[in-house]
């Protein structure tokens, strides 16, 4: 299953459809990757990548 971004068409890693979803909503069937998701947000990648780092940590399954 390929995902794309619903804004700029890129290719999604399930680490960027799981942010999106931790983020936005987690029923959500559309998604953006995590460029398009820090400008939605006004934050940057790094401050995204910390972000799933920290999911990550905490066990959240959605992440790898
Ligand atoms: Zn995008």
């Amino acid at each position: 299953m390929t995902e794309l971004c619903c804004k700029c068409q890129k290719k999604l890693t399930s680490n960027e459809i799981g942010l999106h979803k931790k983020l936005v909503n987690r029923g959500a069937t559309e998604y953006l990757c995590m460029k398009c998701l820090g400008e939605h947000f006004r934050v940057s990648e790094e401050f995204l990548k910390r972000k799933i780092d920290e999911f990550r940590m905490q066990g959240c399954t959605l992440f790898l």
